[in-house]
């Protein structure tokens, strides 16, 4: 097929001249060289991260050591970091607190949800979702006696509609598909869930920082996330969960340790909520963990979700654009959405060398992942990426393809994370 259009690196250039957010790669700390396509599985390393944590180590815990709870603000990094990752999906103040891992937050929610639905029986979830959201609602179900439901992610809309809706207790889904990036209508799937009387729970982990997410105007009910992604966090930084304040008091959480309790510092034999989201934590924060994650959503300042959604459409559509027309005829195929409304901010290609494929790019200093079985997945964080970095990141996958680079012996070894 004739391409009339297909972009050159010029093009990537211009567009990368006109583009509002290209100050904003100053804000990170990247190798020189290296083209960072994992952004969506580990963040890059914001510039006042390390400055921030050496001081909470020398300065608040070697010098302020137990009353930095007090001084330095420990006791309540949980709710303004909550607060700063809250103003990036659409929560209000008071809504979102930074604990524990998605794992363990999407467990709280869960159960905490079914027990706001104590009459009905069913989980209603898609195939596909990341596995641990599937490890851990198959434990919920077989704890609380509940059924799992498991649809095609095009099937949960019809699910919700159907006759045994109203046995629906909660719908879990993941707003953005890790491996191909599909995104569902979150307003659209809430307002469905909701007017089944079913309880509504989303997993952001893809979406926060790289898709503009509105969980007020949505009304959405309970989310939780992932804060090393997207949000640049760190390695195992804590995750976050949001609860709508008018389902806070309803809120029955069943990990009720101390740091949940309306006064910790009482002591008392039996366990109290506390008023407000400080009932969805559970024991003592990672202080050093959410300093960290605390000065990383520092590199979100001031900058409008409608811009960074922009660039990141234009990124993943150049993406799209350049394998299309230079890698179709070389097995690569597509395996994320075509229509941008309905793509996060990756796109995976399918390729039955795909983990091959992988290490020989990061052998050249492009750095994507491989999702089992065949899929190489390509994050496009919108506050570092170029346009010539996409460019560039084809132009190597042209020649590891093309040149059956993948073949050598030292691309087929496997590491144990992927
Ligand atoms: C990354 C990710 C998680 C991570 O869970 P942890 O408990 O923080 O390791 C959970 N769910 C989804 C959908 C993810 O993409």
């Amino acid at each position: 097929m004739a391409q009339v259009s297909t972009p050159t690196r010029a093009d990537a250039e211009r567009l990368d001249a006109q583009d509002p957010l290209a100050g904003a790669r100053e804000r990170f700390s990247l190798p020189p060289g290296l083209i960072y396509l994992d952004g969506n599985s580990l963040g890059a390393l914001p510039v006042g991260v390390a400055d921030r944590v050496a001081s909470v180590v020398t300065a608040e815990w070697g010098t302020g050591l137990i009353g930095s709870w007090n001084s330095a603000g420990w006791i309540g990094l949980h709710r303004s970091v909550g607060a700063k990752i809250g103003r990036l999906i659409g929560a209000q103040e008071g809504e979102v607190v930074a604990a524990d891992s998605t794992s363990v937050n999407l467990f709280k929610l869960l159960v905490a949800a079914h027990r706001m639905r104590p009459d009905r029986r069913v989980i209603l979830t898609e195939h596909g979702n990341f596995p641990t959201d599937g490890y851990i609602i198959d434990s919920v179900a077989r704890m609380c006696g509940l059924e799992v439901l498991r649809v095609e992610p095009e099937g949960v809309l019809p699910a919700v509609g159907a006759t045994r809706s109203e046995d629906i207790a909660v719908v879990v889904l993941t707003h953005v598909d890790y491996r191909t990036g599909r995104m569902h209508d979150l307003p659209a799937v809430t307002r469905a869930a909701q007017s089944a009387g079913a309880l509504m729970l989303w997993d952001l982990a893809h979406s926060v920082g790289a898709v503009p997410v509105d969980l007020t105007g949505a009304g959405a009910d309970l989310a939780v996330g992932c804060s090393y992604k997207y949000l640049n966090g760190g390695p195992g930084a804590p995750a976050f969960a949001f609860v709508a304040r008018r389902l806070q008091d309803e809120l029955d959480q069943p990990l009720t340790g101390w740091l949940g309790h309306q006064a910790p510092f009482a002591l008392e034999p039996t366990y109290r909520p506390a008023v407000g989201i400080d009932r969805a934590q559970c024991g003592t924060p990672p202080v050093l963990s959410l300093a960290a994650l605390d000065a990383a959503l520092d590199a979100f300042d001031g900058v409008s979700m409608r811009e960074l959604r922009a660039k990141s459409l234009s990124l993943t559509e150049l993406f799209i654009a350049l394998v299309d027309a230079r890698l179709g005829s070389y097995g690569v195929e597509l395996a994320s959405p075509r229509d941008g409304g309905h793509r996060g901010s990756q796109v995976s290609v399918r390729h039955p060398h795909a983990y091959e494929i992988v290490q020989a790019l990061i052998a050249r200093g492009v750095v994507g992942d491989f999702r089992a079985p065949d899929l190489a997945r390509f994050g496009f964080a919108p506050l570092y990426l170029r346009h010539f970095d996409v460019w560039d990141a084809v132009e190597h996958l042209l020649a590891v393809v093309a040149g059956e680079e993948f073949r050598r012996p030292e691309h087929g070894v496997r590491s144990a994370v992927t």
